[in-house]
């Protein structure tokens, strides 16, 4: 069985156990809830989990797991969502006063709070690349999320790839102009080699496309 951490300091990670739980192939899976470096010792993969990405770095410092997690994400499947996606990055603009601690897992810059104050929260139906099912659009949950700048492909790197973006002509209004088609605004989610990223919230929602993505691609194929 592989061993499934999802970062419990703060944010949304009952919501990740409770997805993780519902996979067909759950027995081939232990999720456990990770608040220290020993938790994370036994952990085969690590979910970080949407919340607030100032205070998840402050609370994973003050639990001594920061350190570890360095560590951790230079070997092993990371998924961030939403926060979780902020920590994984290389670089992040719009940090509160005081900074931000990263891990630096993948090779993008990202915004906090990147869709502006005119909209906190929406819905949008996602592109997603090799999940798609024209009867059943994935709806991507966003929450006050963060928005991709740029990416810094490196040939030294694993290549990164866009597994989902959002369609410019199915954005809520107040975000559908001008049209951000050519822009990696659009990406939300990435892959690049064992990190996988998602600037919105599958686990609010009760579709387990990308629980499963992640434990087949990244954890899974890691064992192989
Ligand atoms: N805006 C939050 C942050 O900067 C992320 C929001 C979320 O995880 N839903 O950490």
């Amino acid at each position: 069985r592989s061993v499934i951490g999802i970062l419990a300091l703060q944010g949304a990670f009952v919501e990740h156990q409770t997805a993780l739980e519902r996979l067909p192939f759950r027995r081939k899976l232990e999720v456990i809830l990770v608040k220290t470096p020993e938790d994370l010792e036994r952990c085969d993969a690590l979910i970080i989990p949407g919340g607030e990405s100032t205070t998840i770095a402050l609370l994973a410092r003050l639990s001594g797991v920061l350190e570890p997690l360095r560590e951790f994400v230079k070997t092993k499947p990371v998924w961030g969502t939403c926060a979780g996606a902020i920590l994984l990055s290389q670089a992040v603009e719009n940090a509160k006063k005081g900074g931000q601690e990263l891990l630096g897992a993948m090779s993008i810059t990202i915004a906090r709070n990147g869709w502006g104050s005119q909209i906190e929260s929406f819905e949008a139906p996602l592109d997603v690349e090799g999940l798609q099912n024209p009867e059943k659009p994935f709806t991507g949950v966003f929450i006050r999320a963060p928005v991709v700048i740029k990416l810094h492909p490196n040939p030294n790197d694993r290549p990164i790839e866009v597994i989902a973006r959002l369609s410019p002509g199915l954005l809520p209004p107040a975000l559908a102009s001008p049209d951000h088609s050519d822009e990696p605004k659009i990406f939300v989610a990435l892959r690049q080699g064992l990190h996988f990223l998602t600037t919105f919230h599958p686990e609010l929602t009760e579709d387990n496309r990308f629980h499963e993505y992640f434990v087949r691609e990244c954890v899974f194929a890691a064992r192989r």
